[in-house]
């Protein structure tokens, strides 16, 4: 099983790094998770707009599936 509880401040860095590369699925998947629970960095996402991004950049098959550990 994979984690996704992240903490805020690992939330706000994926957030900050999506600006500069393809976050894999799992890190979007947390990131999501995270969003569902905090208000904070549901604001930030919203700042950065990387809701819209993900959404928008989510369509497509991805091979993303080597990190399953
Ligand atoms: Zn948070």
């Amino acid at each position: 099983m994979m984690k996704f509880r992240l903490k805020c401040r690992e939330a706000s860095r994926l957030l900050s790094q999506a600006e500069d590369r393809q976050l894999g699925l799992s890190e979007r998947l947390a990131l999501r998770l995270h969003l569902g629970l905090c208000d904070a960095c549901t604001q930030f996402s919203r700042q950065l707009g990387f809701l819209r991004r993900a959404l928008s950049a989510y369509p497509g098959p991805e091979k993303e599936k080597t990190d399953s550990t």
